[in-house]
């Protein structure tokens, strides 16, 4: 198993390189050369596993053998240990031929515990082996940074440093990361806004030269292949709880920057039988546009009641691209380049038809978020956060067999949403008993000034102790 960039230089990397990497140096993804294939009977012999087992038996192709198997199953056992349910992923019957999977047992009540808790321990060995030590770094407006926090928390070899805006982020955002005390655990509060926060984030991976010797910055955002890898694994699970690989299974996915609608892709793409994959988005619908109208264009970003799907443009929709455009790399390059200079692409009729029979898309407003989880709610007593209810109106839009199986992947527990909650007129529910004591945890933040060498001080500080 290698992989290539989807720009076309560099030629083939290891999972070990494209792990530490994340970005390729052409400014492409990386992607498979080729996807492990699994056969109906291999995908069928795989029924019944365990969520810990059956990751192990999806991800190993992919690491191809660079790590020793009993240590990856190991990494593997100790991320989904940390779920609060023991089916780690479990799925609820909505109605008749509709679930949700439930992606936020995880330590920080989101989806991306699944992929960032692997992600810190994969890291962790990987850099251990070469004698090596990094600094994670990244920005965040409330939700991502936790579980980055989460991930990195017990590596030996990373120090993680999230910036976040002071007094911007909500309580319960905040104090899911100024509340984890590791020493490696450094939590920025930047008198600035978000925007400031990601500038500055940017600037210290351009010019690295603050950092001492033998250190370098990762990037744990979602162009990492490794978290791609992750997520591919529930999908494999669903579909098995529900009668795959024997019937196609639909699902709907509420989708940012494409990385865990992607997963789906390559679930697909390694023999999964999915009939239908549909990206739900909230007014910040450059993907939707571009399903329904050929009409990738970018446009000012909103903020809206499901803030982890605020997006301009979508991260890893590259990675899909490629594979529209034949996985020719020069010609993505091209149509990349023009992406950037007009702010706009399109592919051609048949390419965009042909891409459209697995994929449909469904956008949903502020007011119809609202609106929809009072309406769920009144009908099932389930509370659905307001990310998750884009995939669960999105199948009310988008026409799919009856018959099949669906199911939305609900990214949030809807504590961590209470304004969306409330504005449906509904009351925001308890924090789940394993976080009851969360406002009682002790905090620890630094309140730092909206200065670039302010940070990059701070940081440099913070490793010489
Ligand atoms: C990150 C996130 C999403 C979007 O996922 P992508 O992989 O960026 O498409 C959706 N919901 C929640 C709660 C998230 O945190």
């Amino acid at each position: 198993m290698k992989y290539i960039s989807t720009r076309g230089q560099g030629g083939e990397k290891s999972f070990q390189e494209v792990l530490l990497a994340g970005l390729a140096e052409d400014g492409g993804l990386y992607v498979p050369a080729e996807l492990p294939q699994f056969s109906l009977e291999k995908i069928r012999s795989l029924r019944g596993l365990p969520y810990n087992e059956l990751a192990f038996e999806v991800i190993k192709p992919f690491v191809a053998g660079e790590i020793p198997d009993a240590k990856l199953k190991e990494m593997i056992d100790d991320s989904y240990a940390e779920f609060a349910h023991e089916a780690v992923a479990p799925l609820t019957q909505l109605k008749s031929q509709q679930w949700v999977m439930e992606l936020f047992h995880g330590p920080t009540l989101a989806f991306k515990d699944f992929a960032l808790q692997l992600l810190g321990r994969l890291l962790d060995y990987v850099l251990t082996e070469k004698g090596e030590r990094a600094v994670v770094l990244g920005a965040t407006s409330g939700d991502t940074g936790s579980a980055a926090i989460e991930g990195c928390r017990h590596s030996e070899a990373l120090d993680i440093f999230i910036l976040h805006p002071y007094q911007r982020v909500s309580e319960v955002q905040r104090r899911q990361m100024t509340t984890v005390l590791d020493t490696n655990v450094n939590n920025i509060a930047v008198q600035g806004n978000f925007d400031d926060c990601q500038a500055m984030v940017k600037q210290c991976f351009s010019d690295q030269s603050f950092l001492p010797e033998n250190t370098s910055l990762v990037a744990v955002n979602s162009i990492n292949w490794a978290r791609i890898m992750a997520q591919v694994v529930y999908y494999f699970h669903a579909a098995l709880e529900l009668g795959g690989p024997d019937r196609e299974i639909a699902f709907s996915v509420p989708t940012g920057n494409f990385g865990d609608i992607f997963a789906g892709y390559i679930a697909k793409g390694m023999g999964l039988p999915i009939g239908k994959l549909v990206v739900a988005t909230n007014q910040n619908d450059i993907l939707h546009r571009f399903f329904q109208e050929n009409d990738y264009s970018k446009q000012g970003l909103e903020h809206t009641l499901s803030p982890s799907m605020d997006i301009m443009v979508s991260s890893n929709f590259e990675r899909l691209l490629f594979d529209i455009l034949g996985r020719d790399g020069k010609a993505l390059a091209d149509l990349m380049a023009t992406f950037e200079s007009t702010g706009k692409l399109s592919v051609t009729d048949d390419r965009w038809q042909n891409i459209r029979k697995l994929f449909d898309s469904s956008r949903t407003d502020d007011q119809s978020t609202c609106e929809a989880i009072k309406a769920l709610f009144d009908r099932t007593e389930y509370l659905a956060d307001p990310h998750t209810i884009t995939g669960i109106r999105a199948l009310e839009e988008v026409k799919i067999d009856s018959s099949m199986p669906k199911v939305v992947l609900s990214t949030a527990h809807p504590v961590k949403f209470p304004e969306a909650v409330e504005k449906a007129g509904l009351e925001s529910p308890e924090l789940p008993h394993h976080m009851k004591d969360l406002h009682d945890r002790e905090e620890r933040y630094d309140v730092v000034d909206n200065e670039l060498n302010s940070v990059k001080g701070f940081i440099q500080k913070r490793l010489s102790q």
